[in-house]
């Protein structure tokens, strides 16, 4: 797959030393090894007529953390880096970031086109919260980029969707589905959260905006709520005073801030571990009798190897796998797990592993579920950074309970 720098020019350096380095110089401040975490709610004007410049938008400078902060606004420049973006607003949740961002570029009359399979929050935002303010919704499989171009019409405004999707690992072509949408100015958002920059930079494959649950991978450690949004600069400045200013007020903290900075330094190491990990159950499990399909981007057996190979750097490290003894099977097998964790979210330390039956999806019924692509067996884990004898072992005798 291809390397680090592949959009580095040639002074620029690579991936990892900017998750460490950029935007912070340490003698810029009193020398600090970590960027300064910067706990106000408000700032300062030397006069009235600076209060009144800063307002403006004529000086530069903060006014309320609400709008920006000094410690969020760096990991702000810094995730606009790493995505090979021109800007990035940091948001209080994932669904902060997805919420404020379409909050802001939607008006009533507009269509989004999403695809068949989403995070559940996500769906629940489009069908209950935007359909009831009169955007029109319209799922479709985006995995066949013709299902776009038969549906798309000039109302579509938006065309949502995650790559790999959750939980089944579906993969979307960025780059095709965004010609599509371009040829009739709809914006494209793709949810990278379960890739991360490390392994998937969408807006230069054409996507306009990315949205993540930095909750995941970028903070790493399952100890915050935060969301990023990526894209155009002059669009994240309408994001920022109009979609979190006014309407949602979804403002990352500045400690939350501070811990995603920190999550950043080893993520590219972090997410090495994460897709070795997962890989080695993916084997593991594909190959067992109990199991009658196991869905990983890295198995020569994904229908969607090759998409994987051209769109991501590494598979990463979501897998889901389906057992043949149904919903039962699913239930005994997260019962007898005795190391990896029965927990849902995702890109932590810890494998956390969920049935989405019983667990994310359990409020559908089984011909929902059938629809939306989630088999009663299907289960879906999150290889976290442990030893992979370890995992195995665990699966093993969880596979041997099921
Ligand atoms: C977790 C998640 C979200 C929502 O993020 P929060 O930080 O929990 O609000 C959105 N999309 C995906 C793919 C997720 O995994």
């Amino acid at each position: 797959m291809k390397d680090d720098q592949r959009t580095a020019t040639p002074a620029e350096p690579g991936f990892t030393t900017r998750a460490i380095h950029h935007a912070y110089d340490p003698y810029a401040g009193e020398g600090s090894l970590n960027p300064p975490l910067y706990l106000s709610s408000t700032y300062t004007f030397p006069t009235v007529e600076d209060g009144a410049a800063r307002f403006a938008g004529e000086q530069a400078g903060y006014v309320y953390s609400r709008v920006g902060n000094p410690t969020t606004v760096l990991l702000e420049q810094r995730i606009a880096n790493l995505e090979g973006a021109e800007a990035a607003l940091a948001t209080a949740s994932g669904m902060g970031a997805t919420t404020s961002l379409l909050w802001t570029l939607l008006q009533p009359g507009d269509e989004v086109i999403a695809d068949k399979t989403l995070y559940g929050c996500t769906f629940g935002f489009l069908n209950h919260g935007l359909a009831k303010f009169g955007v029109k919704i319209t799922h479709l499989d985006l995995t066949v980029p013709e299902n776009l171009e038969r549906a798309i019409s000039s109302n579509t405004k938006v065309v949502f969707f995650e790559s790999p999707a959750n939980p089944n690992m579906r993969l979307v072509d960025i780059a095709a589905i965004s010609a599509i949408a371009h040829r009739y100015q709809a914006r494209v958002i793709v949810d990278n959260t379960y890739c991360t920059p490390y392994l998937q930079r969408p807006i230069e494959l054409g996507a306009d905006y990315v949205v993540h649950s930095a909750t995941k991978y970028l903070g790493g450690h399952g100890d915050l709520i935060a969301g990023m949004i990526v894209g155009p600069k002059e669009s994240l400045d309408q994001v920022r005073f109009y979609g979190i200013k006014d309407m949602t007020g979804a403002v990352m903290s500045s400690q939350d801030a501070f811990l995603v900075l920190r999550g950043l330094k080893t993520l590219a190491l972090r997410m090495h571990r994460h897709s070795e990990n997962a890989l080695g159950l993916a084997q593991f499990l594909s190959a067992h009798k109990k199991v009658a399909a196991c869905h990983y981007p890295g198995l020569d057996s994904f229908p969607q190897a090759a998409l994987a190979q051209r769109q991501m750097k590494l598979s990463g490290g979501m897998l889901a796998f389906e057992l043949k003894g149904g919903i039962e099977a699913g239930r005994r097998f997260m019962n007898a797990l005795q190391l990896i964790t029965r927990a849902v979210s995702l890109g932590d330390t810890e494998s956390l592993a969920q049935h989405p039956a019983s667990m994310t999806h359990s409020f559908y019924t089984p011909e929902q579920r059938q629809e939306h692509l989630i088999s009663e067996g299907l289960v879906r884990i999150s290889a976290g950074l442990e030893d992979l004898p370890d995992l195995l072992a665990d699966v093993e005798q969880a596979l041997a309970a099921a």
